[in-house]
């Protein structure tokens, strides 16, 4: 059974600063280290359930912050960007089983997450209508292949979210935010608690994890900069509208896709 896993690390526990989620600032490193280590466990947790094959995506910024030493001999991992449209998720394909979302937040605009975005700083986005999260672009990415995902961790604003996309898919809240702070659990709880439950996501029916891909996409990219919007207004069947905002319409999410890797 191939799982994919693809990691980021505003959802890992205790992070509540830009600051903790660079590679190299001083106040990185125990969060680098948490991040690595709740990825280790959804992988032990996923091979306990019957994962014989694990692709690891490290996709935060640089997408080199986990520490690869101690990966399983049937475990690949993906560092940097390979600047397709699959983006969080690239190497996913119909091969896979199922897909794991960890250390993943709130969307952009939450009050839910000190760090909640959604893919860039510079803009929101909106898909029918709705403020979409990374969550809900990666899950229809994976829609793309067929692939439905199990276990997701992250804040409670985005393990809300996921319960009224679909309740069968297994979340794990690391922490709740406040303002500009966060209220976490024990990092040693987020370990044992991941691992048991990707575990146990492993078992649900794959049927009822899948999420169905709307059949047409309004998206709407709302920039910071209307300057920026009415740049990049002119992409292909792309429009300018007020207030700073781009919108594209298609029946194809993997055009979506394109746009967004283009546009954000
Ligand atoms: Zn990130």
């Amino acid at each position: 059974m191939k799982v994919y896993i693809s990691a980021d690390i505003e959802g890992i526990t205790g992070t509540t600063s830009w600051s903790e989620t660079e590679l190299n600032a001083p106040d990185n490193h125990f969060f680098q280290k948490q991040m690595t280590q709740e990825v280790e466990a959804a992988i032990e947790g996923a091979v306990i359930g019957g994962a014989t094959e694990i692709l690891l995506k490290d996709a935060h910024d640089t997408a080199r912050n986990l520490d690869i030493s101690n990966l399983p001999v049937n475990c690949k991992v993906i560092r940097g960007w390979t600047q397709e449209p699959m983006c969080m998720v690239a190497g996913l394909d119909q091969s896979f089983d199922r897909v794991i979302f960890i250390g993943y937040h709130s969307k952009g605009g939450s009050s839910r997450n000190p760090l909640a975005h959604t893919l860039s700083l510079i803009a929101d986005v909106k898909i029918n209508g709705e403020y979409a999260s990374e969550f809900l672009i990666n899950t229809y990415a994976a829609a793309l292949h067929g692939v439905p995902v199990s276990f997701v961790s992250g804040d409670v604003g985005l393990t809300e979210e996921i319960q009224s996309v679909n309740e069968n898919i297994v979340t794990f809240a690391t922490k709740e935010g406040v303002g500009n702070a966060t209220i976490s659990v024990s990092p040693q709880l987020a370990l044992m608690e991941t691992k048991r439950l990707v575990e146990h996501s492993m078992k649900v029916e794959r049927e009822s994890l899948q999420v169905t891909l709307p059949e047409r996409f309004v998206v709407e990219i709302i920039y910071r900069d209307h300057t920026r919007a009415y740049r990049n207004s002119f992409y292909p069947k792309a429009t300018f509208k007020p207030h700073n905002t781009v919108e594209f319409e298609t029946d194809d999410y993997f055009e979506v896709l394109r746009i967004l890797q283009f546009l954000t």
